[in-house]
């Protein structure tokens, strides 16, 4: 899965990124077996001729931290929950083959780069996180890494829950206030159907990135098929594998 608006810097230097699905198996050590995470793991990035040690996971809180990381924190995350990124749903790195990594199941993974593949970014972002301000901190983040101007990044919003799935009460619409919500009222008319994607689209335009390089990825999680969700699976749910990385080594 590639952003379909690249510039040729970010097709020669490889950026790849990519979102597993069911069938690729579970991804979270807090949903099943470790050697079980780890194969299933290895085997999906082995798709990319990429390998599980250089590969980074934020530890996830449903917040809005982002880290600047480098290769020292190479691996946190990628064998074992214990040293994930801690209290962190967004990773930015200037650094190849450091394969920046969160994991979801109908959240939203966010994925950015700048066209002069100096930055790569990812985002973990459920709707705490979009009401909290993870887009702003995210843009922010891998702004003031490089100054350059916001027209220069780009953005994917990967496969996540869709706004035919996602169903909110009354409590969770207020936090969104002043943003257009793609309301659907059923005939009941108690049901409100939000539209993360477009909320995140909305919240990337106003930090200034331009319409134009966002593309929004419109499978839906729940219902779209093979891919994991908590809204439709409840407690027995798994999560995706989500990943950027600039690779440089694997360049011929
Ligand atoms: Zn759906």
């Amino acid at each position: 899965m590639y952003l379909k608006v690249q510039s040729k810097k970010s097709i020669d230097l490889g950026v790849v990124l990519a979102q597993s699905t069911l069938s690729d198996g579970n991804m979270s050590f807090a949903r099943g077996a470790a050697n079980e995470v780890i194969a299933n793991r290895r085997r999906f990035l082995s798709k990319f001729g990429l390998e599980l040690d250089d590969l980074t996971a934020a530890g996830l809180a449903h917040g809005t931290e982002c880290r600047l990381l480098d290769n020292r924190r190479r691996s946190a995350g990628a064998f074992t929950l214990q040293n994930a990124i801690p209290n962190t749903d967004g990773l930015i790195t200037a650094e190849s083959d450091l394969i920046l990594a969160v994991t979801t199941a109908d959240c939203l993974p966010i994925f950015l780069y700048d066209d002069d593949c100096s930055i790569i970014g990812i985002a973990h972002a459920g709707w705490q996180g979009l009401a909290n301000g993870i887009v702003k901190n995210l843009i922010k983040s891998a702004a003031a890494l490089k100054k350059q101007p916001l027209k220069r990044f780009y953005v994917k919003i990967g496969v996540s829950v869709g706004k035919c799935c996602y169903i909110v009460d009354a409590e969770r619409l207020k936090r969104f206030a002043g943003l257009p919500l793609c309301e659907i009222h059923h005939r009941d008319g108690a049901k409100v159907h939000l539209d993360l994607k477009r909320i995140a689209a909305i919240q990337l335009e106003r930090q200034g990135i331009p319409a134009e390089n966002i593309e929004i990825e419109s499978k839906c999680s729940a219902c779209g098929g093979n891919y994991p969700s908590f809204r439709r699976d409840g407690d027995s749910f798994i999560t995706d594998i989500a990943f950027i990385v600039k690779r440089s080594k694997y360049q011929s």
